[in-house]
């Protein structure tokens, strides 16, 4: 279990803090970003299908919106705490900044678990949110967008709630829509995509190729399903993949279609199978890459020590405590830090809102095409940073992401 008390909004302050002096930003403009400039607290009554109604608690935090408006996923988890979104909008304001997107950064979050509920209950649960923050969202306000255990189909209920609210058709309003809705081509697998090209971009500067390499891959929502689907077909060897329930594990590598053929909507695989290992045996098993896609703090002080990977990729949100981060770069581990690994999915959002707001929209191709030039233009500046500044690729991330921030700052007169 990953270090008791380890809260992922003080980290990301130190690191913020840490990125701005050594930009030589001073107190003022750190003591800005250090929280969100706007943080919503809802309660959303829902009717039950039993006939009762439950209230549940939803955030919505905007970082930053010196730049644009603000966009970030909304997520749908037990375990949502204030401190969590928060701090998952301030890397969401990172991203932007390393992609070069015209956004702050938000995020969204209702503790709830959706794997109990039925459709019905998450439609009015989906609804009531947009209901309740419609104030401080739109398309040139703040945008969401998926993050987990939210889909499509969760969008497009939103998506009709807004556009209800504002009476008129607002496509614009929210990414991760369906293909029918507006959604854009590739957004599905962007992140995926993301994460698999900068695998690829790290491994030709440590002088390896794709298929030489064994990964694990933790998490088997639509961010794990995903990588481990495009490395099996770029012939990779996938070699362990795990869901909340454990893990499976086998050197010689999984059947990956037949495993994402048996998923359910929440990525769990693993409870028709034997031999499934633990969580933590998993992450320590021998393998190249390891490719964190599920939460937060998983890579810790107590583990980071016998990670056996070279390479770790970070699709999940936070997957690293600053303590295993040192571990594992003093092991000489090279970590892409998730601001840059996983940001493919907001890079191509911001496709999907660009789509919409110019009512034209791109093939596949075109889609993939950009993202792939931005996440590789991307990982080597991040690289070349941490080797210029002689610090860890994270922090080489939180410098160049944060620096437009505090540059349109400065011009805006606010600090
Ligand atoms: N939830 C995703 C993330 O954490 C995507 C956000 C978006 O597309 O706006 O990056």
């Amino acid at each position: 279990m990953p270090a008791p008390g380890e809260n992922v909004l003080t980290n990301t302050q130190n690191a913020v803090q840490d990125a701005l002096s050594r930009l030589g930003y001073d107190e003022t403009v750190y003591d800005l970003l250090r929280e969100p400039v706007r943080v919503f607290t809802v309660r959303i009554p829902v009717r039950m299908d039993d006939g009762h109604t439950e209230v549940f608690t939803g955030y919505r935090a905007q970082h930053n919106d010196a730049i644009g408006p603000t966009k970030g996923g909304i997520r749908f988890h037990p375990n949502v705490t204030l401190d969590e979104v928060k701090a998952l909008s301030i890397w969401m304001s990172l991203k932007c900044g390393i992609f070069d997107l015209p956004y702050g950064g938000a995020k969204g979050g209702i503790i709830c678990d959706p794997r109990k509920m039925s459709l019905p209950e998450q439609e009015r649960l989906a609804r009531g949110y947009v209901r309740a923050i419609s104030q401080i969202v739109g398309p040139t306000k703040d945008i969401p967008a998926p993050d987990v255990y939210t889909n499509p189909q969760i969008m497009a209920w939103m998506y009709d709630e807004f556009s209800h609210i504002r009476e008129y058709d607002s496509p614009g309003f929210i990414t991760g829509k369906p293909l029918v809705l507006g959604g854009s081509q590739g957004r599905n697998q962007a992140t995926a995509l993301g994460v698999v090209i900068a695998m690829r971009e790290a491994a030709i500067r440590l002088n390896k190729e794709v298929k030489d390499l064994r990964v694990l891959v933790q998490g088997f929502g639509n961010v794990g399903s995903n990588v481990a689907l495009i490395l099996h077909d770029l012939g990779a060897k996938v070699i362990g993949i795990s869901d909340a329930g454990g893990g499976l594990y086998n050197e010689n590598g999984l059947n990956i279609p037949e495993l994402v053929d048996q998923k359910d909507s929440f990525g769990m695989v693993t409870s028709s199978y034997q031999n499934v290992i633990t969580n933590e045996e998993f992450l320590t098993q021998a393998c190249d890459v390891l490719i964190p896609a599920a939460l937060e703090n998983q890579l810790h002080e107590g583990n980071a020590g016998d990670i056996q990977a070279s390479i770790v990729v970070e699709a999940a949100n936070g997957p690293t405590t600053p303590a295993a981060d040192e571990i594992l770069n003093e092991r000489g581990v090279l970590v892409l830090p998730d601001v840059l690994a996983n940001a493919g999915g907001v890079t191509v959002s911001y496709f999907e809102w660009v789509q919409n707001n110019q009512g034209f929209y791109w093939t596949e191709e075109e889609v993939n095409q950009r993202l792939e030039e931005m996440m590789v233009k991307s990982v080597h500046n991040i690289l070349t940073t941490a080797e210029r500044y002689d610090v860890s690729p994270r922090l080489a991330a939180y410098m160049v992401g944060i620096r437009p921030f505090a540059e349109a700052m400065r011009w805006r007169g606010w600090v």
